[in-house]
């Protein structure tokens, strides 16, 4: 995963250790590493003011570094690149989600989640995912079908509830779809479950009708967690959108998909970079078990690993 992001690192330390001759890099040396690396990243995607910020802290963090002339220099300059990012990510919170929820059970039941985002993302089918995660978990859950709009949306999501053996609470289509949310919310303290997965319409962001409807459903729902999915294909499109959804929803933290499908990994970083908030899970395939739970740090040491 995230093969062409890694090579841009890898290239990019193989390119210091290569041409080091003394023990600290020159001025015009770090120019050029500078300019090395921001291409790199923005040829794997990453957002041009992203590429910019993080090429520059790497490169500032590696002025004046000792590399030693003759020990194991890769490793050296991968750590100081590993404290850059570190440093340059430090407020974006790492969220254990199955911890967290479980966190959140202790204090109340259900707990509820609401799902955002455009249609085609991956919203129904990661709700589906983590769905099985919970059950794996010995959790229960239902599941509102608030996408009352667009033709079909109830019946998909019926469909990946049949295989999975949950119970959709649903209005017709046109009904409100906060309403839905209640029902499900009621159903759910009935039953004593334990989740409530909302699933939202996804039309055009740009829509002010249906910014407002989610926000209703958010002030109806009052969801423990609001979680944007962001197809990791459609990067800089999807950061854009979930900027727009933030101006009417709470967005906590993302999911991302389609990352099995997506080798250059620069969205990941622009996300993270950009967003601030936390990347629950990567989606990584069609199965209800493609779902891999995000750690930032492991994810720098990823794309630093030889
Ligand atoms: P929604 O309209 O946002 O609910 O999107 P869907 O859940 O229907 O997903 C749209 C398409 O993306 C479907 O064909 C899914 O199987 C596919 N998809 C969703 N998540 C992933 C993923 O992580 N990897 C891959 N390869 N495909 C995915």
């Amino acid at each position: 995963m995230f093969d062409r992001l890694r090579k841009a690192f890898k290239s990019f330390t193989d390119s210091i250790v290569n041409t080091i001759s003394t023990t600290t890099l020159s001025e015009e040396r770090l120019s050029e590493l500078r300019d090395e690396l921001f291409m790199q990243l923005v040829d794997s995607d990453v957002a041009v003011d992203v590429a910019d910020a993080v090429s520059n802290a790497i490169v500032e963090g590696l002025r004046g570094v000792k590399v030693p002339r003759f020990g194991d220099k890769e490793s050296a300059i991968r750590e100081v690149i590993m404290n850059t990012l570190s440093k340059l990510f430090s407020d974006v919170p790492n969220v254990d989600f199955a911890s967290t929820v479980t966190e959140l059970l202790r204090g109340k039941r259900p707990v509820v989640l609401l799902f955002l985002g455009p249609n085609g993302y991956g919203k129904t089918t990661t709700i589906a995912k983590i769905t099985h995660m919970l059950m794996k978990m010995g959790y229960t859950a239902v599941w509102a079908a608030a996408d009352t709009f667009r033709a079909g949306a109830i019946e998909q999501l019926e469909g990946h509830a049949g295989r999975l053996g949950v119970k959709v609470i649903k209005h017709s289509y046109g009904a409100d779809p906060a309403a839905v949310a209640y029902d499900a919310i009621n159903y759910a303290v009935n039953k004593g479950l334990h989740f409530v997965m909302i699933d939202t319409a996804g039309r055009m962001h740009t829509d002010v009708n249906l910014m407002n409807e989610l926000n209703k459903v958010q002030r109806v729902s009052k969801p423990d967690l609001s979680i944007f999915i962001a197809d990791a294909l459609l990067g800089n499109e999807a950061l854009e959108i979930a900027r727009h959804y933030s101006k009417y929803v709470r967005i906590d933290g993302l999911v991302v998909t389609k990352v099995d499908a997506y080798p250059k990994g620069g969205a990941i970083l622009t996300f993270l970079y950009m967003l601030r908030k936390p990347i629950y899970f990567l989606g990584v395939g069609q199965g209800y078990d493609d779902l891999r739970p995000f750690n930032k740090e492991e994810f720098f040491r990823e794309l630093l690993a030889s």
